[in-house]
């Protein structure tokens, strides 16, 4: 320790526990290990570990041929207090040492209460049958875009001459409501960001860029691209405007709602740098505004300056954090020509935020979204605009429960990431991602194999899709456009009048 140097007082968060019997002393952990927690140390014949590196990844308990380590939380802690947890304590002396802001990657980790536990849903009994979706067709295509109020059709006497009068907003049809959310090259590695791209092709679905632009090799994945215009505008040209399905104007993250977003320039490397636009090795800053939006009429000029660079036609969608007044500001960003609007609520994921903006900035999803739904339809304007929600989607059930409240897709982030293989140990920032999906570092990077990681992507929205229809059927619908905001197939249990009323749902019983 030289002079002047902060002894460090910071507890480790994990303990490595090393069953000697087994380790054959291969030396697969410290190759595997991006934090150098393990050594082999030459003299005693044997591994060692340094636990205070140690960030919890389980990469090495995975691939250790042995099954020899067990990596577990630190089980020390400080004299309890309901006031002072040991997280406080820690993060306070952290801060202490390095006098900066504290950075972590992923969602909202804090018991906020997830209402999906909280929500249950209906099934057919007797009086109404259930289907049997083995046997019976199941449709869970969506389309995304403005919907006309009413369709004029004229009818010439045959049916294989029927014209629609009615000019028609541009849709796009997906083929099941599961989407992922903007993951940017850049904060994913290159392989991680192409399995994604080629899963939603392979399934019918959309992926979205992020900030960090579209690489031209991969915009043959374009029909199936939602391109995203942030307020860095790195890598927006027409030619990445016109590649793409959807376009989607980026105003806030679930994450870090009123933040920016900073991606260091070590981690602008060429092919990055060529990507966004900027030079290589230079900070790519994303100002916390659109500095050219201050209003809904700005934010109008937007979307139809963006229309007009497509032809009017790709839908242009415009993504908000949850926050308190997220209604108002929908019905403003509808009336402003969104096709599409996007609701990233409190746990939704990120790759680098200040920790205590994701810890207490922003409501929870399912409160935006009930909120969000009704207003848009006593305004008599919800069919103007698809509604799309994002921030901590698990499992198909929290799927089905928000198309009931109202949404016409889900975004899904940390579910997708965590089907490639992450296991949420919340260190995307520091750039060393041991699965090979938050980092540029091309010897962690080429960890992850795309095509098997599309493959894994594919299985889960194969998975959920099957289970998704499996509860369309108990409730006895074939359609899940039938289930779209029809609240009557959700109830409460456990929760107080004000969040039923806010959820727009019955309790449980009624
Ligand atoms: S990977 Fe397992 S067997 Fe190999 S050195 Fe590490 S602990 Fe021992
Ligand atoms: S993407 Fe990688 S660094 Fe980020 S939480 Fe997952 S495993 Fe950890």
């Amino acid at each position: 320790m030289l002079e002047g140097e902060i002894h460090s007082h910071l507890l480790p968060d994990f303990i490595i526990e090393r069953r000697e019997d087994r380790c054959i002393r291969c030396r697969v952990c410290e190759r595997q290990c991006g934090f150098n927690v393990h050594w082999y140390d030459e003299e005693t014949d044997s591994m060692k570990e340094d636990e205070m590196k140690c960030v919890g990844c389980q990469r090495c308990v995975v691939m250790c041929p042995t099954k020899a380590l067990i990596v577990k939380p630190y089980p020390g802690d400080y004299r309890a207090n309901a006031n002072w947890t040991k997280e406080r304590i820690l993060d306070l002396k952290k801060q202490a040492e390095t006098g900066g802001v504290l950075l972590t990657g992923t969602g909202n980790d804090k018991p906020f209460r997830i209402y999906w536990d909280h929500i249950v849903l209906n099934a057919s009994q007797v009086t109404n049958p259930s289907i049997d979706p083995l046997r019976e067709p199941m449709e869970l295509r969506t389309f995304l875009g403005r919907k006309p109020d009413k369709l004029e059709i004229e009818f010439n006497g045959d049916l294989d001459d029927v014209e629609i009068k009615t000019e028609l907003s541009p849709n796009v049809m997906i083929e099941t409501p599961i989407v992922f959310s903007a993951m940017s090259y850049g904060a994913i590695s290159y392989q991680a960001f192409k399995a994604l791209a080629m899963a939603a092709n392979e399934y019918g679905t959309l992926f979205n860029t992020g900030e960090g632009g579209l690489p031209r090799e991969l915009r043959k994945y374009g029909k199936n691209a939602i391109v995203q215009c942030a307020s860095g505008r790195f890598g927006v040209d027409p030619e990445y405007l016109n590649c793409a399905a959807v376009i989607e104007i980026k105003i806030g993250q679930g994450a870090k709602p009123g933040i920016g977003g900073h991606l260091p320039g070590e981690k602008v490397t060429e092919p990055i740098s060529i990507t966004r636009m900027i030079p290589e090795g230079t900070d790519a800053l994303s100002p916390a505004p659109q500095h050219d939006i201050y209003s809904i009429e700005d934010l109008s000029m937007l979307i139809y300056a963006l229309k007009e660079a497509t032809d009017y036609e790709k839908p242009v969608c415009v993504k908000i954090a949850a926050v308190h007044n997220a209604a108002a500001i929908a019905s403003g960003m509808v009336r402003a020509g969104a096709d599409i609007i996007a609701l990233d609520g409190l746990r939704g994921g990120t790759g680098a935020a200040p920790k205590i903006i994701r810890d207490n900035v922003g409501i929870p999803i399912e409160m935006a979204l009930a909120s969000v739904d009704q207003r848009l339809r006593e305004e008599g304007i919800r069919n103007k605009a698809s509604i799309l929600v994002a921030g901590g989607f698990r499992c198909s059930a929290d799927i089905v429960k928000a198309i009931a409240l109202g949404a016409d897709a889900v975004y899904i982030g940390t579910a997708a990431l965590v089907a490639m293989g992450c296991t949420l140990c919340q260190k995307c920032h520091t750039g060393i991602c041991n699965w090979g999906i938050c980092t540029q570092d091309p010897n962690l990077a080429k960890r992850l194999n795309p095509e098997i990681a599309k493959k894994r992507l594919v299985n889960l929205l194969r998975a959920w899709s099957l289970e998704i229809k499996e509860m369309l059927g108990g409730m006895g619908i074939n359609a899940i456009e039938s289930l779209r905001g029809n609240r009557e197939h959700l109830r409460g249990v456990g929760l107080e009048d004000w969040e039923l009323e806010v959820l727009g749902i019955k309790g449980a019983g009624e």
